[in-house]
């Protein structure tokens, strides 16, 4: 039997039910596929049955506004996945008028959408012959060949690419892809792999040479950013000044509150910035009331976040600012550590530090 023939038959038995595999729907095999990027199943599920029920076709998520679309994907990150996913569905209800593309070639031409994501749909809801690699597959194909070369290096991903394509299934690439992808989840995982439950054992060079932890190759170097964020959380008569995030940087389009970045932090540097910032009120109108620390990791940058919220006595106003109240900044997207600071003044026996 041949590596993509031991991969279907164990499949047929062990495949995990999740809402998306039920549906050859082109539209819904896109939204998982976009939401489960670099999320876990157990986390991304919800988010899939939140989105479907808003926004049951491409239709109802082109309509959507961007706030819309944003609010629902709060706390899943990488917030551009979202603003592409929503840019795609305008993208297929105006120009294309509502028709999903159905080809590896057409589903590469939305924005958010690459190989892997094309490959998948392409497989999964119209059975073309396309292989789709990602971080499961590189590391089930690493150990069962025996791959040397740098998975995160160019000669790799060109070398895995053909690998993949020379194993995808010809007649079911749709299951053979998600076969493998379950199989990297459950079973070929990066640490204490199951390998005598594993449908490749008898083939695996990895396992045979007892060299498994070696593989996947991976050229290390990823210089994670430290970045400092001091929030001011000004706050009068129960409204919030904020506003929406337009640079090109983490959370773009979400709502937050007046902000100075430094690259370290002292208290010095938060009152400096506290005192610049509250210059255009009466300089007894202001009272700090609580700082709270929050830390954030991202894929290539480690945010240490301090929120200060201080209370002003005379009215928010400036023209690039929005005074909103609280059930107002709720509808409105906001970072994951904005979201919990407000959840902690919900809560103020245990907000102060
Ligand atoms: S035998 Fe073990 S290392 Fe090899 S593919 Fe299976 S689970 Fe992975």
């Amino acid at each position: 039997m041949d590596f993509s023939s031991h991969i279907l038959q164990w499949y047929q038995f062990e495949r995990r039910d999740f809402p998306w595999r039920s549906t050859k729907n082109a539209y819904k095999v896109w939204l998982s596929e976009i939401i489960l990027q670099q999320t876990r199943t157990s986390q991304g599920l919800n988010y899939y049955l939140k989105f479907t029920e808003a926004f049951p076709t491409v239709q109802d998520l082109a309509e959507a506004s961007e706030n819309e679309v944003l609010k629902l994907w709060q706390g899943l990150g990488y917030y551009s996945r979202a603003r592409n996913l929503h840019h795609s569905a305008k993208f297929i209800h105006q120009e294309l008028k509502g028709v999903f593309p159905n080809s590896y070639k057409e589903l590469l031409k939305l924005k958010g959408v690459g190989p892997y994501t094309a490959a998948a749909i392409s497989s999964i809801c119209f059975k073309e012959v396309q292989a789709a690699v990602d971080g499961n597959v590189y590391r089930v194909l690493s150990r069962v060949f025996d791959v040397e070369t740098a998975i995160n290096s160019s000669k790799g991903i060109s070398q895995f690419q053909t690998l993949a394509s020379q194993l995808v299934s010809q007649t079911d690439p749709g299951d053979y892809n998600q076969a493998l992808m379950d199989l990297g989840a459950t079973i070929c995982t990066p640490k204490n792999p199951k390998c005598s439950l594993c449908p490749t054992e008898s083939m695996c060079l990895a396992r045979a040479r007892n060299i498994i932890t070696e593989r996947p190759v991976k050229i290390k170097g990823i210089k994670i950013k430290e970045r400092y964020l001091n929030y001011f959380c000004l706050e009068h008569d129960g409204k919030f000044l904020m506003k929406k995030r337009t640079e090109n940087d983490i959370w773009k389009n979400l709502y937050d509150f007046p902000l100075h970045e430094s690259n370290h932090t002292s208290l010095e540097d938060t009152m400096t910035s506290l005192g610049e910032l509250v210059t255009p009120f009466d300089e007894n109108a202001f009272n700090h009331i609580w700082t709270k620390h929050y830390t954030h990791k991202l894929s290539h940058q480690k945010l240490s976040i301090f929120i200060h919220h201080v209370q002003i006595n005379t009215p928010l106003v400036g023209k690039k600012w929005l005074s909103l109240n609280r059930e107002e900044v709720m509808d409105l997207p906001v970072p994951k550590p904005i979201e919990k600071f407000f959840e902690e003044l919900l809560n103020p026996l245990d907000n102060k530090k």
